[in-house]
C-alpha cells in the first residue's frame, strides 16, 4: 500500500489540478491519481443526474464499453444500479467496502464482468455536498483485499476533492453560462443603445431640419425673457440680425409704447395663461411689424424655457386696416348719398336703408328695417316693383330703372326712380340691392312742361290757321285791289291823252301824280300777291334758257333814272356769263329789287358796284353799295317776311319789308343761295346760281 509521503503528494496533485480544464478531464485526472496512488487495478467515477440516476463520468483501466456492459448486465439480471454497492452508498452516504466481489451478494449480477475485466475487490466512496451524495469515486483492486483505515481515508479525501471539483466545475459552468448570458445581454444592450442613439440622432436631425426650414419663426427664451435660440425665419421676421439679438431680452424689439403691455403678457405666459397673442415689434431699421405669437412653456435640461413661434401678419394687418377704412368710407357714402340706397332679402323684406331713404319715407330706421317693401308703395307700384324684381331674380337683363310712387309714414306721396340688381353668392341669389332717387320735383316739372307744351301746340295750331287765313286774305284782297287800280290807271291815261276833251298842263301834272301813285300801289299789291303765292307755293315760274348778262344790263338800265336822281354811280364789273335755265322775269325782279334797295339805302353821290363771274359749276353776282350798312345780328333776319331793321326806316325809305323775302323765295326755286354782308362802308348782297348742265337739267 502507499506510504504517507506519496499519499500527500497525490492529494497535493489532486488539489493542484487545473480546474479550468474540461470538466471530464479534471474528473479523469482525479480518478487516475487516486487509482495510481492506491496501486489499483481500475476505477470509476459516477455522478447523480437530475433524474437521480447514476451516470458514469470517468473510468480508469477499463475498456470503453465497460459502463455499457454494466448497464446491460444489470438489465440482464433484472436489477437496477441502486441494488449495487453504489446504491448502498447512495442510501447510507457512507463508504461501502467489497473485499471480495465474488462473495458480495450486491455484486452478483456483475460477477462475470469482474472475472472478465480481472478485479476482485472494490471500495465505493461517496462524493458529497453537505449531506447530499452527488456521486461516487470507486477503486477496484486486482486481488481480494481488506482496505485499511488509511486507504479508506485517502479515497474519502480524494472523493471529497473530486466533489469539490465537481461543485466548482458545476459552479464554473453555471458561471460561465451566466457570463455568456451577460456577455450576450451586454451585446444586445449595446446594440439597443446604438440603435436608440441613432434614432435619437435621426429625430434630432429631423427636428432641426423642421425648425430650420420652417417659414414660421421659432425661438427659445429663458425664464427671464432672454432670447437663447432662433431659426433663420425668426430673425427675418423680426428684422434683426442674429448676433444683435441672441442673449438679449425680447423687450429690446418691442416698441416703447407697448412695453408695459408686453411685460404683462410675458408674466401671464410664465404663469401658463394664454397660448396665442398679437404683438407689434420694431425692426432694426425702425419698421413696424405685426406678429402673431404662439408660446409654450417647456423644461429643457431642468430649466424652464419659453418656446415661441412667430408669424409675420403685417400684410394681413394692413389689409385689415384698409378694409376697415374702405368699409367706413363705404358706410359714409352709403349713409350720406343723395340717392336712396337699400338692401332687401329675396322676399322683399328691407335689411338696410340709408339716410336719404329714411327722409323719403319719413320714418326712423327702427320703423322700416324688417318691414316688407309693399308697406311703402301704392298698389300699382307694388305690382310694378314685383314684376321688376322677378325679372331681376330670373336673371333677365333689366337696365331701365322704373318710376314708382312711394307712400311715406304720414301718408305723403313721393315719386321715385328705382333700379335694382340681384345679390349673388355663387349660383344662388341671396338678396336685392337697389338704388333710387326722389323724382317728385322732376315729375311735377314734367307734368307742367307737358301742359305748357300742349298749350303751346294749341297756340301754334291757332297761329298757323290765322297765318293761313291772313295769306288767303292777302291774296284775295290783292286781286280785289288790282282791278280798281287797273281801271284808275286806264281812265287816268285816257284823261291825260285828252281822250275826254282837252286838259291843261296843270291838270296833266295832277294826272301824272295820280298815275305814279297808282303804279306804286300796284307794285305793292304785286309784292303782297307774290309773297302770298310763294308762301302757298303756287307762284308760277316760266323756266327757259336765260342770259344773266342781259338781265343785269336791262335791270341797270331800268333803275338808272333813280340812281341818276341821287347822283349815284353804278360801276359794272360783269364778265361774260353762260346761259342758265331760269325764269327771266323773276330773276329780273330779284336784280331790280337788290339794285333798288342799294339806291334806296345809299346817300347822294354814293357808289354801287355790280360784279358777276363764273367758276366751274356756279355763277356769282354781287351788288355792293356805299350805303348805311346792316348790323351783323340783323343780316339773316332781313330775308324774313315784313322784316325791316328799324320801324322808322320804313317811313324814311318806304317799302313794306317783303322784297328780300320774295328774292330769297325766287333764288331758292332756282336752287341758288342769297345772303348779305356788311361792314363800315356799306352792304353787299350775293347771289349764287348753279350752272345748268348741257341737258339743261336744273337738278344737276
Ligand atoms: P323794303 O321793301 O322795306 O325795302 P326789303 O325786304 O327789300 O323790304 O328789305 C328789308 C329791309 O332790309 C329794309 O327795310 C332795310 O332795313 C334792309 N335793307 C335792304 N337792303 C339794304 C341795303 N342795301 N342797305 C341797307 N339796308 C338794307
Amino acid at each position: 500500500m502507499v506510504d504517507e509521503k506519496s499519499k500527500l503528494k497525490s492529494l497535493s496533485n489532486i488539489a493542484s489540478i487545473d480546474i479550468t480544464l474540461e470538466f471530464d478531464a479534471v474528473l479523469q485526472n482525479i480518478l487516475k491519481i487516486t487509482c495510481e496512488t492506491m496501486n489499483a487495478h481500475s476505477g470509476t467515477m459516477m455522478l447523480v443526474d437530475e433524474n437521480n440516476e447514476l451516470v458514469m463520468v470517468a473510468s480508469y483501466g477499463l475498456a470503453h464499453d465497460y459502463p455499457k456492459r454494466v448497464h446491460e448486465a444489470a438489465k440482464k439480471a433484472g436489477v437496477s444500479l441502486t441494488f449495487s454497492p453504489s446504491g448502498a452508498v447512495l442510501e447510507t452516504g457512507k463508504c461501502y467496502l467489497v473485499p471480495n466481489v465474488f462473495k458480495e451478494p450486491r455484486c452478483t449480477p456483475w460477477d462475470d464482468l469482474s472475472k472478465e475485466f480481472g478485479f476482485s475487490s472494490q471500495i465505493f466512496t461517496p462524493m458529497k455536498r453537505g449531506l447530499k451524495v452527488i456521486g461516487l469515486l470507486n477503486v477496484y483492486m486486482a486481488d481480494p483485499h481488506h482496505f485499511t483505515e488509511e486507504e479508506i481515508n485517502f479515497v474519502t479525501i480524494a472523493a471529497s476533492q473530486a466533489s469539490s471539483v465537481v461543485q466548482n466545475a458545476r459552479m464554473c459552468t453555471s458561471l460561465k453560462s451566466n457570463i455568456q448570458e451577460l456577455k450576450e445581454y451586454k451585446e444586445r444592450l449595446e446594440e439597443k443603445i446604438k440603435e436608440t442613439h441613432e434614432k435619437l440622432y435621426d429625430s434630432e436631425r429631423y427636428l432641426r431640419a423642421i425648425i430650420e426650414s420652417s417659414l414660421d419663426g421659432i425661438a427659445v427664451m429663458d425664464e427671464q425673457g432672454r432670447i437663447e435660440f432662433g431659426n433663420d425665419s425668426f430673425f427675418n421676421i423680426i428684422g434683426w440680425p442674429r448676433k444683435k439679438i441672441i442673449g438679449q431680452f425680447f423687450i429690446k424689439i418691442v416698441p416703447y409704447d407697448i412695453n408695459g403691455f408686453c411685460l404683462n403678457m410675458w408674466h401671464e405666459v410664465q404663469s401658463g395663461a394664454g397660448d396665442r397673442s398679437e404683438a407689434r415689434i420694431k425692426t432694426k431699421d425702425g419698421e413696424m411689424r405685426y406678429l402673431l405669437v404662439s408660446h409654450a412653456l417647456a423644461e429643457i435640461k431642468g430649466k424652464k424655457k419659453c418656446v415661441v413661434i412667430v408669424k409675420n401678419i403685417s400684410e394681413y394687418k394692413k389689409l385689415e386696416l384698409e378694409l376697415k377704412e374702405s368699409e367706413a368710407r363705404y358706410r359714409e357714402l352709403f349713409e350720406n348719398a343723395s340717392d336712396f340706397i337699400w338692401t332687401s332679402d329675396v322676399k322683399g323684406r328691407l335689411l338696410a336703408i340709408n339716410n336719404s331713404g329714411l327722409d323719403i319715407f319719413g320714418c326712423t330706421r327702427y320703423e322700416i328695417i324688417g318691414t316688407h317693401f309693399s308697406k311703402w308703395f301704392t298698389p300699382e307700384s307694388i305690382k310694378a316693383i314685383q314684376e321688376y324684381l322677378e325679372k331681376q331674380i330670373s336673371g333677365e337683363v333689366v337696365e331701365q330703372p322704373i318710376n314708382v310712387e312711394a307712400v311715406s309714414k304720414n301718408g305723403g306721396h313721393r315719386w321715385l326712380e328705382i333700379g335694382a340688381r340681384a345679390i349673388k353668392e355663387g349660383d344662388s341669389i341671396t338678396g336685392i340691392h337697389g338704388i333710387g332717387r326722389d323724382i317728385t320735383e322732376k315729375k311735377i316739372l314734367e307734368q307742367r312742361l307737358k301742359k305748357y307744351h300742349e298749350k303751346l301746340k294749341k297756340s301754334y295750331e291757332e297761329l298757323k290757321e290765322a297765318d293761313r287765313m291772313k295769306t288767303e286774305f292777302i291774296s284775295n284782297i290783292s286781286h280785289e285791289l288790282f282791278t280798281p287800280i287797273t281801271s284808275i290807271n286806264g281812265f287816268v291815261e285816257l284823261l291825260h291823252d285828252d281822250a275826254m276833251g282837252r286838259v291843261n298842263d296843270e291838270q296833266k301834272r295832277c294826272l301824272e301824280i295820280i298815275h305814279r301813285n297808282a303804279d306804286r300801289l300796284s307794285r305793292l299789291i304785286k309784292e303782297l300777291l307774290d309773297a302770298a303765292r310763294l308762301e302757298k307755293n303756287d307762284l308760277e315760274f316760266q323756266f327757259g334758257f336765260v342770259s344773266l348778262n342781259s338781265i343785269l344790263l336791262k335791270s341797270i338800265e331800268d333803275i338808272y333814272p333813280q340812281a341818276k336822281n341821287k347822283q349815284i354811280t353804278i360801276i359794272q364789273n360783269i364778265g361774260p356769263l353762260p346761259l342758265i335755265l331760269g325764269d327771266e322775269e323773276r330773276l329780273t325782279q330779284v336784280t331790280i329789287n337788290l339794285l333798288a334797295n342799294a339806291i334806296k339805302f345809299t346817300p347822294q353821290r354814293g357808289r354801287i358796284t355790280v360784279t358777276a363771274g363764273e367758276d366751274t359749276d356756279q355763277i356769282k353776282i354781287s351788288i355792293r353799295d356805299t350805303g348805311i350798312g346792316i348790323p351783323a345780328d340783323k343780316l339773316s333776319r332781313i330775308f324774313d317776311r315784313f322784316y325791316q331793321i328799324d320801324g322808322s326806316t320804313s317811313r324814311k325809305y318806304g317799302g313794306i319789308g317783303l322784297g328780300l323775302s320774295i328774292c330769297k323765295g325766287i333764288i331758292e326755286k332756282h336752287n341758288g343761295l342769297i345772303w348779305a354782308e356788311s361792314d363800315g362802308n356799306g352792304s353787299t348782297f350775293h347771289v349764287v346760281l348753279p350752272k345748268t348742265s348741257e341737258e339743261g337739267n336744273l337738278d344737276a
